[in-house]
């Protein structure tokens, strides 16, 4: 256990046997805690095309010139510098793809196509444009053209030798393109992680299905694949487990296979909530109530070698809390060097009330004015108010001293999606 953790108290005890929890952790304290215990996943090598928003293993250093030969910028003439303005002859077409093997003469020009490599002889390309179009085997250039006008150099984009991409790098489209460009057909980079989930509740049918006495639907399945599938991670549906120990067991023997297990509901207090005696079946927790709302009841775990996240079930609790816990984690497992989520200071449109002495996320728009960022809360913040979650792109950060913030004061956001203007 780290040391601030003794300083501030909040380690668990041992009492007849059971584990007892202090009081509510700090997040400050819980998710350093929580993501030292998260693995970096192992390396695999793969074709680029596989690995897009996947993070370099290894550092990439070409072996090959980008562009590969001097060629042309333009479709025009490739000439010498020092015969124009003139009328030479053309003595030769070169189109991409192709060599000729004429060379350019004092006196000639060879009509040349973009991406058409330098004939040997030329120094400067003339653009069509400038020109009389040089249809009857000689051309009229108009205009005095330096060397190197319209030539793309050998290795102007990448140097033979250069390091093109560090290590950690996450692969965007462009870094995808850039090693297809110098030959690089596979990479190093660590493997996304296969991260299971399952729902728990006897209250809990299907999208599809008759809603009964006492009863609702399952949603918190369809936010989990979702957000896992965005923070990259591969996401393995256990389904749902009813609340019986059994079928509680069955599913979390399954997901301990995975490379992260992270369960629905069942971790708060009430006589049927089964999800945390089964964990503790398997060994300790290592957390269990943390300071933040929504989401108090968070659990988590290493079990048999898996991390285990145990997320509230309420609706906005579990995407809210798959937001500062699981992302992070998933991140961490791919090899991603900045776990933290990007955020922005913005001005608070509403006062916000909050008391109850925790960190409040709560769910804002987040929009673009003058002056900058500014946020409206989405309406009523229930934990179980999913519709919130639906219009919200940020979260408003709310420290838990905070008892009330007044409107005007700039506040952090955790930003979801992108800012309309
Ligand atoms: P629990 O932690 O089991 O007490 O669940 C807390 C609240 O979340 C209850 O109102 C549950 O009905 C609700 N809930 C649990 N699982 C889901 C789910 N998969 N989808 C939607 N709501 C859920
Ligand atoms: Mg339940």
């Amino acid at each position: 256990m780290p040391s601030h953790d003794h300083e501030h108290g909040h380690h668990a005890r041992h009492e007849g046997g059971r584990t007892v929890f202090p009081d509510l952790l700090p997040l400050d304290v819980a998710l350093p805690q929580i993501l030292e215990q998260i693995p970096v996943l192992e390396v695999e090598d793969k074709p680029i095309i596989d690995a897009l928003g996947q993070v370099l293993a290894e550092d990439v250093v070409s072996t090959e010139n980008v562009p590969p030969q001097a060629n042309s910028a333009m479709d025009g003439f490739a000439v010498r510098g020092e015969d124009t303005p003139g009328r030479l002859k053309v003595v030769a077409d070169q189109a991409a793809g192709h060599v000729t093997d004429k060379a350019v003469e004092p006196g000639t020009a060879i009509r040349i196509m973009t991406g058409a490599v330098m004939p040997a002889g030329a120094d400067t390309v003339v653009p069509v444009e400038d020109t009389d179009g040089g249809l009857d085997g000689v051309v009229n250039i108009s205009v005095k053209a330096q060397p190197m006008d319209n030539v793309r150099e050998a290795g102007e984009d990448v140097r033979q030798g250069e390091s093109v991409l560090p290590k950690g790098t996450a692969l965007g489209a462009g870094m995808i393109g850039v090693l297809a460009s110098i030959g690089r057909g596979r990479v190093k980079v660590y493997r996304r992680p296969v991260v299971a989930f399952m729902a728990s509740g006897d209250e809990l049918v299907g999208v599809d299905d008759r809603l009964g006495p006492g009863q609702i639907r399952n949603s918190n399945s369809y936010t989990l694949v979702c957000q896992i599938q965005q923070a990259g991670g591969i996401p393995r549906d256990l389904g749902v487990a009813r609340d019986t120990l059994e079928d509680i067991r069955a599913h979390i023997d399954e997901g301990l296979k995975a490379d992260l297990l992270i369960t629905s509901a069942g971790v708060s207090v009430g006589d049927f909530d089964y999800v945390k005696r089964v964990l503790e079946e398997h060994g300790q927790l290592r957390l269990w109530r943390i300071a933040i709302r929504p989401g108090k009841p968070v659990a988590f775990g290493v079990f048999e070698g898996t991390p285990v996240i145990s997320l509230p079930g309420n609706p906005v609790s579990s995407m809210v809390c798959f937001e500062i816990f699981v992302r992070p984690a998933i991140a961490k497992m791919m090899g991603q060097q900045r776990l933290d989520p990007a955020t922005a200071e913005v001005t608070v449109l509403d006062p916000v009330n909050n008391r109850g002495g925790r960190r409040s996320f709560l769910r804002a728009i987040v929009s673009r004015d003058a002056d900058g960022y500014v946020a409206r809360l989405t309406g009523p913040q229930g934990s179980g108010i999913l519709t919130s979650m639906a219009r919200a792109n940020a979260l408003l950060d709310i420290p838990a001293e905070a008892e009330q913030v007044s409107a005007g004061s700039r506040v952090r956001a955790i930003l979801l999606a992108p800012v309309a203007a």
